[in-house]
């Protein structure tokens, strides 16, 4: 009876073990199938939010790397890159980058420097880039009424040659200007027109024309204006670059270098350059100088 007894409580102890231990396998079953589906979706929420963060990275990275990976990006001017493109929002990252090597984050006429070098044969003169008070070119050579560098006059009656075999005529007006000539130009076109002077005439010191390899021809001597829209205009146009000039200041370049476009004023830079510039489709000498030069 006793073993009995005993027997029987071994028994219950028994189903009281395989009950616990059932009730143990479900609580895993049950806990598994709690946390199983919350884990898949954590997990994928977590690779969806990877997968994004890791998209914006690729897309702000890819930026960058397109940035960095341009061969004019100087690491040094990121910051500036960065300021540039947040103010002009609709502005292509690789524009900004050669736009602020130019300097075109700079206020004009400001914040310049005074070129180290004024007789480089491709020196950049401009709003930011200031020659020497004295700076005179030391080969300079008469050409119809006016001077240039030896080597731009040269280039120039070569290309008047060409253009008068097309029976197209036209003569330097004004190459080399002084400093004091210029400031005197200049001044003069101020006083009458304080507003505007700034877009057709160069402050001493910023004009090209101080370089003796800039020129502004004409059909005779005249107003400048009269060469607009002449056949000869469109000739230069469209071969100057053979000869190492290019039209300086054109319509599609008047933001970038301050002023109104200027069919007549043309610069002379080797044919080498001019003729890179012309098949890159380069509308500026800005620009030009900013992706394949080093300032
Ligand atoms: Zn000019």
């Amino acid at each position: 009876m006793r073993y009995c007894e005993e027997s029987k409580q071994n028994r219950r102890g028994s189903v009281r073990v395989a009950v616990i231990a059932l009730m143990a396998v479900l609580a895993i079953v049950a806990l598994a199938f709690a946390f199983w589906p919350r884990d898949e979706e954590q997990s994928s929420e977590n690779s969806g939010a990877g997968e994004k963060s890791t998209d914006d990275a690729g897309e702000k990275s890819g930026a960058d790397t397109s940035m960095s990976s341009l061969p004019y990006f100087e690491p040094e001017n990121q910051s500036r890159y960065d300021a540039y493109l947040a103010q002009n929002a609709t502005l292509a990252p690789d524009d900004a980058v050669w736009m602020v090597n130019a300097n075109l984050d700079k206020v004009r006429y400001v914040d310049y420097v005074v070129i180290p070098d004024p007789s480089d044969l491709n020196v950049l003169v401009n709003k930011y880039n200031q020659l020497p008070a004295d700076y005179v070119p030391d080969d300079l050579v008469e050409i119809d009424q006016t001077k240039m560098k030896a080597v731009a006059a040269e280039a120039l009656r070569k290309m008047q040659a060409d253009a008068k075999t097309a029976g197209l005529t036209f003569i330097a007006q004004s190459g080399y200007r002084s400093y004091s000539y210029q400031n005197g130009l200049y001044e003069g076109y101020k006083k009458t027109d304080p507003e505007g002077a700034d877009t057709y005439s160069a402050r001493p010191g910023f004009s090209e024309h101080q370089t003796g390899l800039a020129v502004d021809i004409n059909k005779t001597v005249s107003d400048l204006s009269d060469f607009v829209g002449t056949p000869e205009a469109d000739w230069v146009y469209g071969n100057a670059y053979r000869y190492g000039f290019i039209v300086r200041y054109t319509e599609a370049n008047t933001d970038i270098t301050g002023y109104m476009s200027e069919p007549w004023h043309i610069r002379y830079i080797g044919v080498a350059h001019a003729t890179k510039m012309h098949d890159e489709g380069i509308d500026s000498y800005e620009e030009y100088a900013a992706k394949h030069m080093s300032q």
